[in-house]
């Protein structure tokens, strides 16, 4: 089924009618009507696989997939034009032009904790691109992967863009298969599966994986204002999100303001018993349940602590100055847990961030600029923010990637479109002027080609 599949689309691809930028609009004009008409049937299918809030289903995924489709709807004329480059000395005379290329077939691979954004959003910049997408949802939310097939299947021919569900069979299938361009979203040891699959065939690809995320607050920080947003960014979506706080590192003397501020901010957002929020979400599995419930044991929970295995429910937790050894600190904690870790130096935090991988996000609380600016500058981190979390991905004009062991590759916005492309480079010579200096033989041209140089 698989092979017949990517065949079909490949037939498909070779007819050009997935080159034709008013056939590429169209189509997307198309999926953004049945994707605003079934906007309830998105957040229903989120609300069953893992208690997702509408307000963030909202802000999170269906906005941000509308948003993403009028930005490539607008400019996907502009940007599929060849683009007139200045032309080098040595070639005159000449036209030099890069084109937009489509890969041609694409395979994209998603994660469950956003299970629509992150895979429609890359489809669209494919389609937008002129390729052929075949979509892999996560098994993990099998609500949203069925929605999401049958959408799919209402607006574009399978030929053209199709949805196979599974899980790692599936997928281990797909892999096996000759892509032109693979773009993966997930975790770190599943991204290594990915890249040696791609590597076979020396597909190009992009990997959207994750990783453990400092956040620093220092001595000056606003700590009202700080565990406002840190509160909001680490337990959205229950903290299953690549880029929120993973562990905090405080300075000594802010940490007992900050537990108090923590405390006030989790009551408001989320009462004193989150587990009856309609706004908090649960944790999507019964083994990720286990895997984040088992950080818990032998730690001094300053703030919440409590679970139900029944409800998958993980409350919103803080982890006074757990081991470094301890499970929490070892890997990704990917759930509502946040281990705190106090520091009276710099070197202090140097030494614990350099234990890990670059991670996905990094986030400094200060007031001081001069400092904030050169802890930004000295880590190397996919993106981030100064005096917030999370919200350097709402910026479409800002890439979105990781570094190292935290991805390669990255879009948003325009790069998405570029992401999805191979920039063809091309210079048109004029035959009006053919100068003889580069011809052999070469007697006595040699200083003339070096005075060349020099000038360019
Ligand atoms: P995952 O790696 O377990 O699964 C991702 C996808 O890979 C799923 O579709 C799954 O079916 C497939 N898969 C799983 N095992 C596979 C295997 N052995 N061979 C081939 N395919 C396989 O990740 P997840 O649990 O869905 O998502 C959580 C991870 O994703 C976290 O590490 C998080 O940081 C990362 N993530 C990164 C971003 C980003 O944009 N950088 C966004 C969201 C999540």
């Amino acid at each position: 089924m698989i092979p017949e599949l990517l065949q079909s689309q490949k037939e498909y691809f070779k007819t050009g009618e997935t080159k034709n930028v008013a056939f590429r609009k169209q189509v997307l004009k198309h999926l953004k009507t049945e994707l605003i008409k079934r906007e309830n049937e998105i957040i229903e299918a989120l609300a069953k696989d893992f208690k997702k809030p509408a307000f963030e289903s909202v802000l999170t995924e269906t906005t941000v997939v509308l948003s993403d489709l009028d930005l490539m709807i607008k400019n996907l004329s502009k940007w599929a034009k060849p683009k007139r480059v200045i032309p080098a000395l040595l070639n005159f005379p000449s036209t030099d032009r890069l084109y937009s290329e489509p890969f041609g077939q694409t395979l994209i691979i998603a994660p469950w904790n956003y299970p629509y954004q992150l895979a429609i959003a890359p489809m669209v910049a494919a389609i937008a691109a002129g390729n052929t997408v075949l979509l892999k949802p996560s098994e993990l939310t099998p609500n949203t992967s069925a929605l999401l097939k049958s959408i799919i299947d209402t607006v574009f021919k399978p030929e053209h863009v199709s949805v196979t569900e599974g899980g790692v069979a599936v997928s281990t299938e797909l892999l096996a298969q000759r892509w032109d361009y693979i773009f993966f979203t997930g975790s770190v040891n599943v991204g290594k599966i990915v890249a040696k699959a791609a590597a076979e065939h020396l597909t190009p690809l992009t990997l959207e994986l994750g990783g453990k995320n400092p956040c620093i607050i220092d001595e000056t920080a606003n700590i009202k204002l700080t565990a406002k947003r840190i509160v909001w960014g680490k337990f959205l979506n229950a903290g299953q999100t690549c880029i929120a706080p993973d562990y905090i590192l405080i300075h000594h003397s802010k940490k007992e303001a900050f537990y108090k501020a923590m405390q006030i901010e989790i009551d408001k957002a989320y009462s004193n018993n989150p587990s009856t929020s309609k706004d908090f979400c649960r944790i999507v599995n019964d083994m990720n349940f286990k895997r984040l419930a088992k950080m818990l044991d032998n730690e001094k929970c300053i703030i919440g602590g409590q679970t139900d295995a029944k409800i998958r429910y993980i409350a919103p937790t803080l982890i006074d100055e757990p081991q470094m050894d301890s499970e929490v600190m070892k890997d990704e904690i990917f759930g509502p847990i946040l281990p705190v870790l106090s520091y009276k130096n710099e070197a202090e935090i140097e030494t614990t961030i350099h234990k890990y991988e670059k991670p996905l996000s990094l986030y400094v609380f200060s007031t001081n600029s001069a400092k904030a600016g050169k802890i930004i500058e000295k880590y190397a981190f996919g993106g981030g923010c100064i005096n917030d979390t999370v919200i350097h991905f709402a910026n479409h004009r800002l890439p979105f990637g990781g570094t190292g062991n935290s991805g390669i590759g990255a879009y948003h916005g325009k790069l998405s479109f570029d992401t999805f492309s191979h920039k063809k480079a091309v210079v048109k010579k004029g035959n009006w002027l053919d100068l003889p200096v580069r011809y052999a033989p070469y007697k006595g041209k040699l200083s003339f080609i070096k005075k060349v140089f020099k000038w360019l």
